[in-house]
C-alpha cells in the first residue's frame, strides 16, 4: 500500500444510521479507538439530520424536515404520472403499478432525488398530486440549503471530498448486485459491502482530504428484526470490521486520519400499532375536501380547510392515549416553528414504541419492530458518536450528550476551515 505525495491528512466522516447509544461497546474495533465517545439526540423529524450534520442547523432554519411536504404545485410526481396511476389503480393490482410507478419516477421525475431513489411509498394515488418531496437537490450538490454546508466550504477552499451514502448513483453492476440480493432473501449488508468496496476503489485513484460515508445496515436490520435482535448484534459486529477495514486501509495512505463517526439517530423498539385512519373516518369530515393528512411512520401531520374539520380532528387527537398534539412549546423545543404550513397545521406525535399501521411508507403486513423519528428526548432514540485522531486538547467529558447539529463545527475543527455564521451548534473541539 502506498501512500500518496502531498496526501497527508484525512477527515474522515462516517456516520452509522440506527447506530444506538449503547451499540459502541459492543462493537471492539470502534470501543478500542475511541478517544472521546458520548451520545447524540437528533432533530426532530426524519430528512432534517441531512441539514443538521452537513450544515449544523435545526429544521426551522430550512425547512427540511419531513420526505414529503404539501405542496400541490410541486415537481416530483407529475400531473400525467398522478392521473395515470389513478386511473390505473381501478383495474391493475397495486403492487405491479407500484413497480412500474418507480420505474416512470426513476425515468422522468423533474426532482432529482426521486430520479435517484423511485421513492412512490404507500402516498394513496389519489392524493399523490398534494405532496412533494422536500428536498430538490442531493446534499453534496451547491444549493443544497441557503446556508453552507460542509460540501460547500470545502469546494470554496478548493479542497476535494467524496461521497458515499444517500441517493448515490449506482453503477450497472451495483444494480445487478442489489437486484440478486433482494431475490435471493434480502441481504441486508449488500449496500454496506458495496459502499465499502467502492470506497477502497476509490482509494487507489484519488486522495480527497475528505471523505462521507453512510452504513445504512443497522437502519435496515432495526426496522425489520428489533434494535434488540440477533440480527443486529450480528450486524454490529458486520460494521465494526467494516469500520475497521475503511479504517485501516485510509491510516495506511495519509500519515494523519482524524475519524469523526456518529450515528444520525438511535431505534426503539416497537410495541404496539395503531389505525389512524379507521379514527379518522369516524368523523363527520372528508379528505382531501375539508382536510389532508400525511401518515408518516410515527407521526400524523394534518393540514386543515375548514375549522370544523380542525376542531373535530383535535378534539379525536386529544382522546388518544398513544400520541400527543404538539404544542406551541413542544415546536418551539423540537426547533419545527416553519415559516409557512407545507411540513402540516397540526402535529400528532407517538409515544416511543407506538407506529401507524398502514402509514405512507407501509401499507400491509406486520408492523416494523424498531422505528426512530419520536422525541429527540427518549433514550433509545438517540445514538453513539466517537472521535479518533483529533488535534490538540482532549475532549472532556466522555459520555456527554450532544445534539446532531454539532457534528458540523467538529467536522470544521477538526478540517480547519472557519465556521461561517453563528449558530447554536457547538464544536466538540471546543468545550
Ligand atoms: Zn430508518
Amino acid at each position: 500500500m502506498k501512500k500518496y505525495p502531498g496526501a497527508d491528512s484525512l477527515t474522515l466522516f462516517i456516520i452509522l444510521d440506527a447506530f444506538r447509544h449503547d451499540y459502541l461497546l459492543r462493537a471492539p474495533y470502534l470501543s478500542s479507538i475511541a478517544d472521546w465517545h458520548g451520545d447524540v439526540r437528533e432533530t426532530f423529524g426524519f430528512i432534517s439530520t441531512r441539514p443538521a450534520m452537513c450544515a449544523g442547523v435545526y429544521p426551522e432554519e430550512t425547512d427540511l424536515c419531513f420526505e414529503y411536504q404539501f405542496r400541490p404545485e410541486g415537481k416530483t410526481f407529475s400531473p400525467r404520472l398522478c392521473a395515470t396511476l389513478e386511473a390505473a389503480s381501478k383495474i391493475l393490482p397495486l403492487r405491479p403499478l407500484k413497480l412500474a410507478a418507480s420505474a416512470w419516477l426513476r425515468a422522468t421525475s423533474r426532482n432529482i432525488i426521486a430520479r435517484r431513489t423511485g421513492l412512490i411509498g404507500n402516498i394513496p394515488f389519489d392524493q399523490l398530486r398534494l405532496f412533494d418531496l422536500s428536498e430538490h437537490r442531493l446534499q453534496t450538490e451547491p444549493g443544497y440549503l441557503a446556508t453552507p454546508t460542509i460540501y460547500d466550504l470545502l469546494r470554496e477552499a478548493g479542497q476535494d471530498f467524496s461521497y458515499f451514502g444517500f441517493a448515490r448513483s449506482k453503477s450497472p453492476r451495483e444494480i445487478l448486485r442489489r437486484i440478486r440480493s433482494l431475490v435471493l432473501g434480502n441481504d441486508l449488508l449488500e449496500a454496506d459491502r458495496s459502499l465499502v468496496r467502492n470506497y477502497l476503489g476509490d482509494l487507489e485513484r484519488h486522495r480527497p482530504a475528505f471523505a462521507h460515508l453512510h452504513f445504512s445496515a443497522c437502519d435496515w436490520v432495526g426496522h425489520r428484526f428489533g434494535p434488540d435482535s440477533d440480527e443486529m448484534e450480528a450486524t454490529i459486529l458486520a460494521l465494526d470490521r467494516m469500520v475497521e477495514e475503511v479504517h485501516g486501509q485510509a491510516l495506511g495512505r495519509y500519515d494523519r486520519v482524524r475519524l469523526l463517526l456518529s450515528a444520525d439517530h438511535g431505534m426503539v423498539g416497537v410495541t404496539s400499532s395503531h389505525d389512524l385512519r379507521r379514527e379518522l373516518a369516524r368523523l363527520p369530515v372528508s379528505e382531501p375536501e375539508d382536510y389532508v393528512a400525511f401518515l408518516d411512520s410515527t407521526m400524523a401531520r394534518f393540514w386543515f380547510f375548514k375549522p370544523a374539520a380542525e376542531r373535530a380532528i383535535r378534539q379525536s387527537l386529544d382522546d388518544l392515549p398513544w400520541g400527543t398534539v404538539l404544542s406551541e412549546e413542544e415546536r418551539a423545543r423540537h426547533r419545527i416553528r416553519f415559516r409557512d404550513n407545507a411540513n402540516g397545521d397540526l402535529f400528532f406525535l407517538l409515544n416511543p414504541g407506538e407506529v401507524l399501521l398502514p402509514n405512507y411508507y407501509q401499507a400491509t403486513g406486520a408492523p416494523p419492530h424498531g422505528m426512530h423519528g419520536y422525541d429527540p428526548d427518549e433514550r433509545d432514540n438517540q445514538g453513539a458518536v466517537l472521535l479518533h485522531g483529533f488535534p490538540g486538547k482532549a475532549v472532556r467529558d466522555t459520555g456527554a450528550l450532544i445534539d446532531l447539529v454539532d457534528l458540523f463545527p467538529t467536522l470544521l475543527d477538526l478540517h480547519g476551515l472557519p465556521k461561517p455564521t453563528e449558530s447554536s451548534a457547538r464544536s466538540l473541539l471546543q468545550r
